[in-house]
């Protein structure tokens, strides 16, 4: 055995343990009886010490050094660029702070949970400021000398540099703003209406699934009050919500996850249960999710195939013929929601998080002082006032569990999915017809091929520049969401 054979051998019991880890949340978010919350939280946390310890374990220092004398393939180097990145990760956080962050993190979501539900913003500011110094401690010992908040970034999405963000996001920013004041200045869209029975529902999100390509042999579709995919290789889950009133919500939800799942399954079942079996970064995650929900899930093409589902499974829907209905589907209104916002506003939630935290990270804005800043910028993008906190800075759970760094993957995906769309179109000139008839066999296989089998061979950025045959740009979601939008939503 070689050193590389060694490492390799207890990477993957590393990862096998990481994905019974998963497999434990998935179970709390499903199935687990009520009374069982305490002694699973009991069961996860000495997991996790297990995978700390493990992570942390010097031998790995000792492999890396040997194995990177011998000659390896590209998938033998890309592994060893994971594990040395994640092992230095480890390595810089001193262990009484990594501990001190996961009991803050684990108390402050109860903290934040209930100055949600009182709307209670100075209650929260305290709790912020507590696990933000502790945030801005850690990222100042992974930046070792380098920018704080690019060092958080890091984690969700590898090598990317909020300046670069920035610029990307400045100038989607006033499309955005155009395009959403040209279309609440329009008709309101026709909506759904009746009853809609949730078996019938599920059904059709099941059928869904499947027709995007999900593996239904190596995963499962349950419900959960939040939707989410979860695990890698031969066991990815996802779940999704019903409502009587709106069957969009578990439709699209499910949808959105199966692009996540997909991704997983899709994954060279080579580099299963080692550093490059898995998505390579948050941002090229959420494009996967993105294109199936939006690109080809709220197409013109794919919802008038759907349209003829829904009246088989529903009867009557309320709307009178496919225009209504992917008008329907695509409408835009007035609300305070990121995880409900639509394909325009969305960005503008995101992008205002990803401003806010960083002056947060940057010791530019106190958390006292959150509030005030989140309603001032919200009324400046959205036109209207915050009515209560938790329609305003409470709505997510992010800040109170530490994650800085991660808002801003969700547009970079929405900019990633628009570049991967417009690459698609171009390599499957008769999409639409495919869409049309509830096919999307061929722009699937064109991911998988392009994006889903390099698990993280390449880095993200690597990886969606070999996929479009260009540097990714935010250029083609504008032109997207232009022209979609502007068809949509004439201006006078
Ligand atoms: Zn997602």
């Amino acid at each position: 055995m070689s050193a590389f054979d060694d490492l390799m051998a207890y990477q993957r019991q590393t990862e096998a343990l990481a994905q019974i880890a998963g497999r434990l949340s998935w179970d709390r978010e499903t199935v687990m009886p009520r009374g069982a919350a305490a002694q699973r939280s009991e069961e996860t946390g000495a997991l996790h010490a297990v995978l700390h310890a493990r992570r942390a374990d010097p031998r790995i220092g000792d492999w890396l050094e040997a194995a990177a004398d011998g000659p390896l393939a590209q998938e033998g180097e890309a592994q060893l660029r994971l594990i040395r990145r994640s092992f230095e990760r480890t390595q810089r956080v001193p262990a009484d702070l990594a501990a001190a962050l996961a009991r803050t993190a684990a108390l402050s979501q109860g903290k934040w949970a209930e100055a949600r539900e009182n709307d209670d913003c100075a209650a929260f500011a305290p709790v912020l400021a507590e696990i933000l110094a502790l945030k801005r401690e850690e990222g100042a010992a992974l930046a070792n000398g380098g920018d704080v908040y690019d060092a958080l970034l890091d984690d969700y999405e590898p090598e990317a540099k909020a300046a670069d963000l920035e610029a990307m996001f400045g100038a989607l920013h006033p499309g955005l703003i155009a395009l959403r004041e040209a279309a609440l200045e329009g008709a309101a869209a026709p909506q759904v209406s009746g009853q809609f029975d949730v078996q019938a529902q599920m059904r059709l999100a099941r059928q869904l699934a499947k027709v995007c390509g999900y593996d239904m042999q190596r995963g499962r579709l349950d419900k959960a009050v939040h939707p989410f995919s979860s695990g890698s290789g031969d066991d990815v889950r996802i779940t999704t919500r019903t409502s009587r009133t709106d069957p969009f919500n578990c439709l699209y939800s499910t949808m959105h996850e199966a692009g996540h799942a997909i991704y997983e399954q899709s994954i060279d079942p080579a580099f299963a249960l080692t550093p490059l079996g898995a998505g390579v970064s948050m941002g090229v995650h959420e494009s996967q999710s993105r294109i199936v929900e939006n690109q080809l899930g709220r197409s013109r093409a794919f919802t008038g195939w759907l349209y003829g589902q829904m009246r088989d499974a529903f009867g009557d829907i309320g709307i009178e013929g496919e225009d209504a209905f992917y008008a329907a589907v695509n409408s835009l209104h007035r609300g305070f929601i990121r995880a409900e916002a639509d394909e325009v506003q969305y960005n503008l939630h995101v992008l205002m998080r990803f401003d806010l935290e960083r002056a947060l990270v940057a010791g530019d804005l106190a958390p006292r002082d959150l509030e005030s800043a989140w309603n001032d910028r919200f009324e400046a993008d959205f036109g209207y006032g915050v009515p209560r906190a938790s329609l305003g800075c409470l709505q997510d759970v992010h800040w109170s569990v530490g994650l800085f760094g991660y808002f801003p993957t969700y547009s970079l995906g929405n900019v990633y999915a628009g570049c991967l769309a417009q690459a698609l179109r171009q390599a499957v000139p008769d999409l639409d017809a495919q869409l049309a008839q509830g096919d999307m066999g061929q722009a699937m296989g064109w991911l998988r091929e392009n994006v889903q089998q390099h698990g993280g061979l390449y880095t993200p950025r690597q990886l969606i520049t070999r996929a479009c045959g260009v540097e990714p740009t935010e250029a083609p979601l504008m032109t997207y969401l232009q022209e979609k939008f502007g068809a949509l939503y004439p201006t006078a």
